[in-house]
């Protein structure tokens, strides 16, 4: 099926459009840089954003893929979670494309979407699959029994998202918003054994009640105090080795506990996805670990980790494939939809 997928959930408005796993185009217009001033996302100026780049954006993409709307056999759009009034943007659109071209619509759900974007890269998931769900509001282990319908949640993080914790830190280093990437950039030059930082959730009776579960917010804090005590000494806080050992904190924890959910449920294949997933450090730390317990790791090419239309679009295309029905007209945008809801139904 020939998809067009829509995503307003954040700052990015993304327009995607794929055919089967093929993706055919991926247009993203992003409002980043109209937030940065600000230190994070601000909504109301994400909400305009979207709304200004919404149509131009849509033209693009249909460009770019040189098809028009009645080539499309389904639009899909993240009906949530994210921010209430972006989401409305891109929800309110897809209903009214919907509406204009009698194409089905579907309401899917932006996690599952950095999920199922990893088919565009690698073709169709291995079900079960473990997803390590790694995003700026998300840090999640998800058991993918199947991708259309069931997807459920191993484990999560207690506090802190993983790419919050990035961000947070990125802005105690006086690097700029958002940080991950320059985290990611600044730990190449660094030494990840420089600090011990605090493995969340890992000592043992942790593991007992938080076995997949993550914190990041006491490793965010005791960056912080080292901070400020090698500032109180009058000492330079080396930038490169901070970032290199606050990330190698954050992907040992992650990668140690997805591959541990793995064994534990004898899956043999782990999915990276979110924008965290686009962490090089990450990649290669889970390659190393998961070619050592014999699983199979799949991740897309950083450009997908973070948010983007395509993403939608393939977990649409693999709803229509799947013979999901398709929502129903008056959905409405859920800021906080439920992780493990998919796509909403053709009910209310
Ligand atoms: P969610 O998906 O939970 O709704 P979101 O959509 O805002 O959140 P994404 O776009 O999926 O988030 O991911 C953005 C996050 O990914 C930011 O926190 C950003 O710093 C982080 N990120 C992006 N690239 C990298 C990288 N190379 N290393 C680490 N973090 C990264
Ligand atoms: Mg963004
Ligand atoms: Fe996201």
């Amino acid at each position: 099926p020939v998809v067009m997928g829509i995503e307003t959930s954040c700052d990015e408005t993304g327009v995607g459009i794929v055919r089967g796993h093929e993706l055919l185009a991926d247009a993203v217009a992003s409002s980043v840089d109209e937030h940065a001033r600000f230190g994070g996302v601000v909504p109301e100026v994400a909400s305009r954003a979207h709304l200004e780049a919404m149509v131009p954006t849509v033209q693009r993409a249909l460009d770019d893929a040189g098809l028009t709307l009645a080539d499309l056999d389904g639009i899909a759009v993240t009906a949530g979670p994210g921010l209430a009034g972006a989401l409305m943007v891109g929800v309110g659109a897809a209903k009214a494309y919907s509406i204009a071209t009698g194409v089905p619509l579907y309401g899917v759900n932006h996690l599952s979407a950095h999920i199922a974007v990893d088919t565009l890269e690698n073709g169709p998931i291995p079900e079960p699959a473990i997803g390590l769900l790694v995003s700026g509001g998300h840090s999640s282990i998800m058991m993918v029994e199947d991708l259309a319908s069931k997807v459920t949640q191993l484990g999560a993080s207690i506090d802190d998202a993983a790419g919050e914790a990035f961000d947070k830190v990125a802005r105690l280093l006086g690097l700029p918003f958002p940080g991950g990437p320059y985290i990611d950039k600044a730990a190449k030059e660094g030494d990840r054994a420089f600090v011990q930082f605090p493995r969340g959730l890992s000592a043992a009776k942790d593991m007992e009640r938080h076995r997949y579960d993550f914190s990041f917010s006491g490793l965010k804090t005791a960056v912080a105090r080292w901070i400020e005590a090698q500032k109180a000494e009058g000492n330079n806080v080396p930038v490169n080795d901070v970032a290199a050992a606050f990330q190698e904190a954050v992907c040992d924890v992650l990668t140690r506990k997805a591959i541990l959910a793995a064994k534990e449920h004898g899956v043999g294949t782990i999915l990276l996805g979110g924008g965290v997933a686009a962490n090089s450090r990450l990649r290669t730390l889970a390659m190393e670990r998961a070619v050592d317990a014999g699983i199979t790791l799949r991740y897309p090419r950083p450009k997908l980790c973070t948010d983007n239309g395509a993403m939608v679009a393939a977990l649409g295309s693999h709803l229509v494939a799947a013979g999901v029905a398709p929502s129903r007209i008056d959905f409405p945008a859920n800021s906080s939809m439920d992780v493990e809801v998919v796509s909403l139904a053709d009910r209310l």
